[in-house]
């Protein structure tokens, strides 16, 4: 295709499809409200990171990313659980050594994946441009320059909007009413808080793994940073009698974190100034469709965004992207590639919407179980007998991206149905009767 695709966003999921596109030879134009991150100064006193998986780390693989940013990231191999006493206890993931997931900052992905971007020929790269207005019949998009504080428009053809879960471009359409955004609000926000090096700038907590502090209807994690922190995140409701609320005092922080997360406050001396510092910020599932009119299409958090409990919402992004990309090389009409990217992607969207929801409860509650742990024993033991049939709905949505997230699900469903009949009629798992009803199950 001659034309220049314009994507606007260049967050992680518009840069990394810039790269895909531009790999075969595709023209791309990446317009971006923010300053450019390969010379803007980072935000101070914040490192806010995520969890990659298979799913992302094959795209970034895909277009050639992989290496460079493998540097940055931090292997985590489970779930390192905080009883209220301090105890800790490691749940591995998966079964497999290479069964972990990726702590990397988001400051520094992002970073890399512009700094590559800026290498190639075919990619042009405009920062500190906010698009205004997008009109998919008339192809034409709207900036606000900030360096130059004019607007002006841009004839641009083919459109897609990756910029992300407060989208512009989507709002545009649904202004034309070209698309529906509804968003269904969690009850719970969240706050990240920075747990600072040990003076040897070693890391003050297990380094390879997700810690979580699980106290039922809410909870406190954090993940790895290379230079020895951690970025903790509060997850809490609004209101109630545990809640952000009731945290309305350094004095109540303080004890709230005394009673709840012990170990965690040790590592926090200056929580106080933290918290207060802090954004509350709210968390929420879009629901948004269609994601294209003619040739404009939103993608990534602009077309799907979800609650964070299963680290997938940039995972699935940059799934999107390599879908995407391989639609437009099958298919020479870009609408048309467009409309069968909604057909393909949706259910798969809508199933991992419905898994990190569901992924909360596990995390701040069911964890905590002993059913929890002879479900999961008893899981492991059936993947081992039959690595084919079975295999726990967690490591298919982490470390299997060759299934669909929509099959991760339904396969989910009849795998605890299966579980229920084994543990509640105390079935061995390598018993003949157990096989009997796996072959049932249509697994
Ligand atoms: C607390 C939290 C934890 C998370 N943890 C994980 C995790 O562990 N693993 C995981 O896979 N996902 C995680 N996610 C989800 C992940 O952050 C998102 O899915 C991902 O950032 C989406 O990428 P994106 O490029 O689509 O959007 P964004 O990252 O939002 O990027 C959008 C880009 O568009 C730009 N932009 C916005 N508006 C305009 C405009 N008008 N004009 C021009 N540019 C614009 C923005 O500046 C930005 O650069 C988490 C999310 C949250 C909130």
């Amino acid at each position: 295709m001659t034309e220049a695709i314009h994507i606007v966003g260049a967050g992680p999921v518009g840069t990394l499809l810039a790269l895909l596109l531009a790999r075969r030879g595709q023209r791309v134009h990446l317009h971006e409200r923010r300053a450019d991150p390969r010379t803007a100064a980072a935000e101070r006193g914040r490192s806010i990171n995520l969890a990659l998986a298979a799913r992302g780390l094959r795209a970034l693989e895909a277009a050639g990313a992989l290496e460079r940013i493998q540097g940055g990231m931090v292997q985590m191999t489970g779930r390192m659980l905080h009883e209220e006493s301090g105890a800790t206890r490691l749940l591995r993931y998966g079964q497999r050594a290479n069964e972990v997931i990726w702590s990397i900052s988001r400051a520094e992905l992002n970073r890399e994946l512009v700094a590559i971007a800026g290498e190639s020929p075919l990619i042009e790269l405009s920062f500190e441009r906010r698009c205004i207005d997008a009109d998919s019949e008339r192809e034409l998009l709207r900036f606000h320059d900030a360096v130059r504080d004019v607007e002006h428009e841009v004839a641009a053809g083919i459109i897609i909007g990756a910029d992300g879960a407060g989208s512009a471009v989507r709002q545009a359409l649904a202004a034309q009413d070209r698309c529906h955004a509804s968003e269904e609000p969690l009850e719970h926000d969240y706050k990240e808080l920075h747990i600072a090096a040990g003076a040897d700038g070693r890391h003050r907590m297990e380094a390879h793994a997700l810690h979580i502090w699980p106290r039922g209807n809410f909870m406190l994690i954090a993940l790895p940073n290379r230079d020895g922190s951690f970025t903790a995140t509060l997850f809490l409701p609004r209101t109630g009698a545990h809640s952000f609320a009731t945290l309305d005092s350094a004095a109540r922080v303080q004890q709230f974190f005394a009673a709840q997360f012990p170990d965690a406050l040790a590592l926090l001396p200056n929580l106080a100034a933290q918290f207060a510092a802090h954004p509350q910020s709210p968390l929420a599932t879009l629901h948004c469709w269609p994601w294209h009119a003619g040739r404009t299409l939103l993608i990534g958090d602009a077309a799907h965004a979800i609650v964070p409990f299963h680290g997938q919402g940039l995972n699935c992004g940059f799934e999107d992207c390599l879908v995407l990309d391989a639609l437009l090389q099958k298919h020479p009409d870009v609408a048309q590639a467009f409309a069968h990217f909604e057909a393909e992607r949706r259910i798969n969207t809508d199933a991992i919407a419905q898994m990190a929801l569901e992924n909360y409860q596990e995390m701040r509650d069911t964890v905590r179980s002993a059913d929890f742990e002879s479900r999961k024993t008893l899981a492991n033991e059936l993947e081992r007998l039959y690595p084919q049939r079975f295999i726990p709905r967690y490591s298919m949505v982490m470390f299997h991206p060759e299934i669909p997230y929509v099959d991760a699900l339904q396969r989910g469903i009849a795998q605890e149905r299966l579980l229920d009949v084994l543990l509640s009629q105390n079935i061995a798992a390598d018993s003949e009767a157990a096989r009997q009803l796996l072959f049932e199950a249509g697994l």
